[in-house]
């Protein structure tokens, strides 16, 4: 179908008064392609939408006027201005002027929204399914929750991620998909899959995700979002199969305890298994990243010298001489905080999901989260037995006592010149 230019402002038009951001590409790089799938999705309409419904429209040159511009270096946001975008750059950013003398450009009313550069979250999940419990309703409707989780990202003004744990298969083909304009969606530079612990039959951290022994789901998933080697061995055979992949960096996780007040030990890598993620990632060229939630995999990965921390130690406050060293090696941390005070919002997550369900989740993902939330509101507000608390891998009750913990080692961090990354652990 071939649109015809009226139509194409409509559509921006359209897509400004319903609030939608433009995709980084777009923004910064192109000829303003703008989805009309994303209009479809945020006037109610159906956003299951057929390919089609998610294919780009571009016009060669387009006057933004009447905007705020935040430019991302300057502490305020500036006004009378036109942005210039030619091909696949912006031409200029000019003061506002007579626009009658900008000849062959499409000129667009933002009505006084603010412009600013794309947002980075250096802490994705992009494929996490928000569905723990494997079924049938999963299998069939993942796909569409993943296509939400990538539409959810522009929309919250997200153009690129840092994925750190993911279905190696699914996120390559939503990584083509997104470049080829099919659908709406961050560049996501990702790690593939975890390497997480295994200790027999236990599992390490996380513990609660899904694991795909039978080729049918692996090859669905094109592999596991947590891949489980039990020694040095099956860790060297992950690592090098996830560069093959094309894995951007390697992601393990130190994870020793679960956290509560009465915690259950749960296994890690050994040193050597955690030595040798770090060898084969430089062989590659690649950097590795620790997640650390407690002070020993802080110290841990500042000792074996990973490139990053993801997630903030909990339990205490950090050393100095950690994170001394920490600055020295030149390390970088993603705390994540938001998600360590999760517990304090059951209601409002619980809320949001009750009105704005079919926005965020599939129906599968919305029942299945429903129920984990309720049970984990109801486990936060009464007194649980020690036997019940050490069954828990997350204890409400420890993660809300101990938040101040986070804030404090993030205050440290930041007051002795450590880098921070700024990263929202969601999907
Ligand atoms: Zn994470």
């Amino acid at each position: 179908m071939v649109m015809e230019k009226s139509d194409k402002i409509k559509i921006v038009q359209k897509l400004i008064e319903n609030g939608i951001q433009l995709n980084r590409r777009n923004y910064l790089k192109i000829t303003a392609v703008l989805f009309p799938g994303l209009l479809a999705g945020t006037a109610g309409c159906s956003k299951s939408g057929e390919q089609s419904d998610w294919k780009g429209v571009s016009f060669p040159k387009v006057l933004f006027h009447n905007f705020k511009l935040f430019n991302g270096i300057d502490n305020l946001l500036k006004k009378d201005l036109i942005l210039l975008i030619e091909g696949e750059k912006i031409r200029g950013i000019e003061r506002m002027g007579d626009l009658t003398r900008y000849k062959g450009y499409e000129i667009i009313d933002l009505k006084g929204k603010t412009v600013l550069p794309g947002l980075i979250d250096n802490h994705t999940h992009m494929t996490a399914p928000m569905m723990m419990k494997p079924n049938p309703n999963m299998l069939l409707q993942y796909y569409e929750q993943v296509k939400l989780n990538y539409r959810n990202c522009i929309l919250s003004g997200v153009t690129t991620t840092r994925d750190v744990g993911a279905f190696p298969g699914m996120i390559s083909r939503f990584g083509e998909k997104v470049d080829n304009n099919e659908i709406p969606g961050p560049r996501v530079i990702s790690s593939l899959s975890m390497i997480a612990a295994r200790k027999g039959a236990e599992f390490g951290m996380p513990d609660y995700i899904p694991y795909f022994y039978d080729p049918f789901s692996k090859f669905f998933y094109g592999g596991n979002f947590a891949e489980r080697p039990s020694n040095t061995e099956e860790i060297r055979e992950i690592c090098e199969e996830l560069i093959k992949k094309g894995a951007a960096w390697l992601k393990t996780l130190h994870h020793d305890q679960t956290c509560s007040y009465f915690p259950r030990k749960v296994p890690n890598h050994s040193d050597e298994g955690y030595e040798t993620i770090l060898e084969l990632g430089k062989k590659h060229g690649i950097k590795s990243a620790m997640h650390a939630m407690f002070l020993t995999g802080f110290k841990k990965g500042v000792d074996l010298g990973y490139h990053t921390l993801e997630h903030i130690p909990m339990n205490g406050v950090i050393p100095d001489i950690h994170i001394e060293k920490f600055i020295n090696k030149g390390m970088a941390i993603m705390p994540t905080i938001m998600i360590f005070g999760d517990a304090f919002h059951h209601d409002r997550i619980l809320n949001l999901l009750k009105s704005k369900d079919d926005e965020y989740l599939v129906p599968e993902a919305r029942k299945q989260m429903l129920t984990t939330l309720k049970y984990n509101r109801e486990r936060a507000n009464i007194d649980l037995s020690e036997e019940e608390i050490r069954k828990l891998s997350y204890q409400p009750k420890y993660e809300r006592d101990m938040f101040h913990f986070t804030i404090l080692n993030l205050k440290k961090l930041k007051k002795m010149g450590a880098t921070v990354g700024l990263g929202t652990d969601s999907v």
